[in-house]
């Protein structure tokens, strides 16, 4: 499948997407968790998101979309892809649109997670995320089995350098100012799929009966 994950941070992007990995092999893109990784590496990429990372604010669409164009070739996409976290600006959608057509790929559809803002906020304060995989933990919901290690992997699970209360509200009012107009953007083009994505498998399964149309 090749679809586009929208939502809020904490809509569960990244849940849904690891559920959906697991049942046709499409490959999981998250520009958050790529953006991540090259911080932590240290990379000329990671130095330049860095500060806007951690502020909640967006990086710049020339970076992202270089990110993009070069993951989009990997072999891996041919079975498919979930994008977690991109598109976010309307531009980035008008170039991953022109980055599609030249690869000359469709997407299956828009998915639009919708949760209430408390859900958001109780979710994404209580969020523990694995540093080396990525895998995502929830202090009262689904804690690491041995306390503060990745059940998956073994490293360590922590909160988000993002995830301080300042950083939660800005990225919340990033998500409103720019992202959520992408909803209308792709409603506009027959591409969206809405979901209540209070629960995952929910979520999933509604995906899995579109996809069927
Ligand atoms: P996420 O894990 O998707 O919540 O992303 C974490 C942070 O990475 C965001 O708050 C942004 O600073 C940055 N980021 C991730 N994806 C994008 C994107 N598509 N455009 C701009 N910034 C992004």
């Amino acid at each position: 499948m090749r679809l586009i994950l929208l939502g809020a941070p904490g809509a569960g992007k990244g849940t849904v997407a690891k559920l959906l990995t697991a049942i046709d092999g499409s490959v999981q893109i998250s520009t958050g968790d790529i953006l991540r990784a090259a911080v932590k590496a240290g990379t000329e990429l990671g130095k330049k998101a860095q500060t806007a990372m951690t502020a909640g604010e967006l990086v710049s669409d020339d970076l992202i979309m270089g990110i993009m164009g070069e993951r989009l070739l990997e072999d891996d996409c041919k079975a498919g892809f979930l994008l977690d976290g991109f598109p976010r600006t309307i531009p980035q959608a008008e170039a991953l649109k022109e980055l599609l057509a030249k690869l000359n790929i469709e997407l299956d559809g828009v998915v639009n997670l919708n949760v209430p803002r408390e859900v958001i906020l109780d979710r994404l304060t209580t969020r523990r995320t694995c540093v080396d995989c990525g895998a995502i933990y929830n202090v009262k919901s689904n804690p690491p089995k041995e306390g503060g290690k990745c059940d998956a992997c073994g490293g360590a699970v922590v909160q988000r350098d993002d995830e301080t209360e300042e950083a939660i509200s800005k990225r919340l009012d990033v998500f409103n100012e720019q992202t959520a107009p992408l909803a209308g953007f792709y409603e506009g083009k027959g591409m969206l799929w809405d979901i209540n994505a209070t629960s995952s498998d929910v979520v999933v399964g509604t995906i899995q009966a579109n996809l069927k149309g």
